[in-house]
């Protein structure tokens, strides 16, 4: 434990360097603070989250610095150009790091071979055999998933090699919420239509018309962080009303909860996921709910494609039971998206080919976007931020040297919100 004197000393020094600065707001600012870490210390509560969080970070910093000789060896699968500037700015300073283009496979995961730890992405492939094949051949013994969801990796198999995996539990959840409402509005306003019309030289309107958003009702289906952030946008922004289903209700949703599903979709003109996928959600929209929704309701999902009965869905697009469908994700999308194909031969598409992706992109209701609703400026920075952090974090626990009193706030604020096992 800290000496119990530290504390107070720290904020005296504090108090200090405040005070000489000397104006009357400065002083009083310098007193409440001395007053709070003094109740804190009395008391022994725990930090306040922030201040927390940036405690945990500093010293994440500092401990790495004194107790690593060696840089740890950091391997970056699935390196996209829009992101390499960021995550340089964010990892070089500290760790050796190798920058790879390829995604993680079977076939590509020898190229892993000596690095202790590994970064990944949305989409490569963290099953048993390639676990295994890092754990026992390649030595790697932590992984940072620069995303949320961790449906890709098998985390039994992680517990059994002794792999650590930390991810990124959020990261400006309204810049996803943003990219929803933006399929929203581009879907209910024939956007990708008039767009093509007037590139070709087609200015009329047929076959245009939209529906004015005030009044309409949008159900959204898990009502965690970006759920919350579309209903807010919805009933603040557009005047809507908002129903919800989660298996557990927030106090900050803005709408109105119902008790099961099927109210939802019976309610609502626009129908959103925000579920994470898992064999509880997958297939969580299939027949039996398409039938359940309102005729011609809008259908979005931008969480993971897993979540929608694909075939099922097609079907009620061309029975026209759904109305439209806007997706930034997709269940096979570790095939196609993230690569370029327009300037393969036919030959080579046709070894890509997906029939699926195919069907959605010709029918003229459906708007598909590429997993790019979290890519802003300010998510690219967030997630490469708490990347770094959970290296260090890795590496701090790794480390023999510890200062357990400083760090013991700081390891429980990183390792209860990005440690998956
Ligand atoms: P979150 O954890 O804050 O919210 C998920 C909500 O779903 C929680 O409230 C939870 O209680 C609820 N839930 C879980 N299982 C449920 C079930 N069976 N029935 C009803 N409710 C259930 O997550 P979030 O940050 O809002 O993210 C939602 C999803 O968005 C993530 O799982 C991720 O897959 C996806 N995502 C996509 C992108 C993208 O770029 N397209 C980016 C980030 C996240």
């Amino acid at each position: 434990m800290k000496p119990p004197n530290r504390d107070n000393n720290n904020t005296k020094q504090l108090c200090c360097k405040i005070s000489r600065k000397a104006t009357v707001k400065n002083k009083m600012r310098a007193h409440k603070l001395l007053l709070s870490q003094q109740q804190r210390t009395l008391l022994r509560l725990k930090p306040q989250r922030s201040e927390n969080r940036r405690r945990s970070r500093a010293s994440n910093e500092r401990c790495y610095a004194s107790s690593v000789t060696k840089k740890l060896k950091v391997v970056v699968f699935s390196t996209h150009d829009y992101e390499r500037e960021i995550l340089e700015n964010q990892l070089n300073s500290h760790f050796d790091v190798t920058f790879l283009k390829p995604r993680l496979t079977i076939e590509t995961v020898d190229l892993a071979h000596g690095y202790d730890a590994m970064c990944c992405f949305v989409n490569d492939d963290l099953s048993a055999d390639v676990i295994e094949r890092l754990s026992e051949k390649c030595g790697v013994k932590m992984i940072a998933l620069r995303c949320a969801g961790f449906d890709k990796v098998d985390v039994d198999c992680c517990k059994k090699f002794g792999v650590l995996v930390y991810r990124v539990p959020m990261y400006d959840p309204l810049s996803i919420a943003e990219h929803a409402m933006a399929l929203i509005l581009a879907l209910n306003r024939k956007l990708m239509i008039s767009h093509s019309r007037v590139k070709s030289g087609n200015f009329t309107l047929d076959g245009l018309v939209g529906f004015s958003m005030r009044g309409k009702t949008l159900g959204v289906i898990g009502t965690g962080k970006i759920g919350r952030g579309l209903a807010n946008i919805c009933a603040n922004g557009f005047g809507m009303s908002v129903l919800g289903y989660d298996l557990k209700q927030k106090r900050e949703f803005v709408g109105q909860y119902c008790d099961d599903v099927e109210t939802v979709l019976k309610n609502s003109d626009i129908i959103s996921l925000h579920l994470p996928l898992n064999e509880h959600t997958k297939h969580f929209i299939a027949e039996k709910e398409i039938d359940s929704m309102k005729r011609g309701a809008m259908l979005i999902n931008t969480s993971r494609g897993g979540l929608l009965n694909i075939k099922d869905v097609i079907c009620g697009l061309r029975l026209g039971k759904l109305g439209s469908l806007g997706i930034d994700v997709y269940e096979s999308e570790e095939k196609i998206f993230f690569k370029d194909f327009s300037n393969l031969t036919v030959e080579e598409k046709m070894l890509y080919w997906d029939d699926t992706m195919a069907q959605l992109s010709s029918l003229p209701q459906v708007l598909v976007t590429p997993h790019q609703a979290f890519l802003t400026h300010e998510a690219l920075t967030e997630i490469a931020e708490c990347t770094k952090q959970n290296i260090l974090e890795f590496a701090r626990e790794n480390a023999e040297e510890l200062d357990d009193a400083e760090n013991d706030d700081a390891r429980t604020d990183v390792s209860n919100t990005t440690r998956v096992c």
